[in-house]
């Protein structure tokens, strides 16, 4: 499905670690960050194991509870909603726009409108099955809307400037995940960096790679403090190795990890342009199969950073069917996303059916992820778009 692409340095990077008695916490982790300052220009930026742990991280740093609920889509990789549910918050979903698949931002407002008034308008943006939370002293907990967490789907970003417009209004923090948009900018701004915390992920499929790892940037102190803190078992400033002032977690980068992060940084362009080389190559060939959709990139998108290259097969075509015959030809393909609210423990937990969000599941049905990567060849591209047009 997709190749990570590792060169010699990257290689000389990763033996040099395993030389030194550092690897944990030594010096490859900072340069690793310092990259991240750099291209976002945060001013924090902290290495941590996996994406999914920089968006608990960002959870908590937020200070997002119990019932507490944030507002985020359900097209999206489970992760986005599972760090919610991590912390028995309450992820509370809005349908995404047909066009892009990142958040609606109308149906954001609205959201944020009905869910802060409360009552029955609020009721109608909550899941079927709304669970019932209760405090120490036994007192129920209204749930209360804490956060945005809206998601740069496929290395595009998404309305930022409303989705920001909407959070200041209501006074909300926004936790970007940008796991899939290294490297994308969203008109002069980095994703990542509207949001008051942005989260990458480096596991082999996406844009850099680092086996497993993440991310976290913002410019927020408080933030940057508690999560520095949280990643490393809980220590707060001061604290010696066995003195845990928060409840914290084992979310540290190894080393050998953040060396082939850093080196792999070196080149991020040269990476997103293969990236972009290969993209050019599938629309020149998937010119000859005008039913397949591709993916539209908006002129708000500036720099658009390819995660993976998923077309849109027609309505009422037959996609395992289709998925089949090029598996057949050993040609491997993905159906991509599976809606987070259709999957069985989002369903038995919250009572979800098919039908709750129709855009995301007509996404969720016509998605087909084709092979991707930057080191893909030009007779591999066409290989593949003969053999989906024969599926077809
Ligand atoms: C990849 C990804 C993550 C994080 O994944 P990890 O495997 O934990 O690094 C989170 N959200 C989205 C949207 C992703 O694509």
């Amino acid at each position: 499905m997709s190749s990570p692409d590792i060169t010699e340095e990257d290689r000389i990077a990763v033996q040099s670690v395993i030389r030194t008695t550092s690897l944990s916490m030594g010096p490859w982790i900072g340069k690793f960050e310092e990259a991240f300052r750099r291209l976002i220009g945060s001013k924090y930026a902290i290495a941590v194991n996996s994406g999914t742990a920089g968006l608990h991280l960002a959870i908590r740093a937020v200070g997002i509870q119990l019932g507490d609920i944030v507002l985020t889509t359900p097209f999206s990789f489970v992760a986005s909603s599972n760090a919610i549910l991590f912390e028995n918050a309450l992820p509370v979903y809005v349908d995404v726009d047909p066009v892009t698949g990142n958040m609606d931002t109308v149906q954001l407002a609205q959201a944020v409108e009905d869910l802060t008034a409360g009552g029955e308008s609020a009721r109608r943006w909550l899941p079927r099955k709304l669970p019932r939370y209760f405090d120490d002293a036994g007192h129920e907990i209204r749930a209360t809307l804490k956060a945005l967490l809206p998601i740069d789907v496929f290395g595009q970003p998404a309305d930022m400037d409303t989705i920001r417009t909407v959070a200041v209004r209501h006074n909300l923090p926004v936790i970007e995940d940008s796991c899939e948009a290294l490297g994308a900018i969203y008109k002069t701004t980095p994703a990542g960096k509207t949001g008051d915390i942005g989260i990458f992920a480096f596991y082999p499929n996406k844009q850099i790679t680092t086996g497993e790892g993440g991310m976290i940037v913002t410019d927020n102190e408080a933030y940057a403090k508690t999560m520095l803190a949280l990643r490393n078992q809980g220590r707060a400033p001061g604290d010696n190795w066995l003195q845990h002032t928060l409840l914290g977690y084992n979310y540290r980068l190894d080393e050998m990890s953040a060396a082939l992060g850093a080196s792999q940084m070196s080149r991020l362009d040269s990476l997103l342009a293969a990236r972009q080389h290969v993209v050019d190559l599938y629309s020149k060939y998937l010119a000859d199969i005008p039913e397949v959709e591709t993916l539209t990139v908006l002129p708000t998108t500036t720099r658009m950073s390819w995660f993976v290259f998923v077309v849109r097969i027609p309505r009422g075509a037959d996609r395992r069917a289709i998925a089949d015959r090029l598996a057949a030809k050993g040609i491997p393909v993905r159906p991509y996303f599976l809606p987070i609210h259709l999957q069985p423990f989002m369903m038995e937990r919250f009572g979800y059916q098919p039908g709750d969000f129709p855009v995301t599941e007509d996404l969720g049905k016509r998605g087909l992820a084709l092979p991707f990567s930057g080191i893909m060849k030009e007779e591999q591209v066409e290989l593949v778009c003969r053999a989906l047009r024969e599926s077809l």
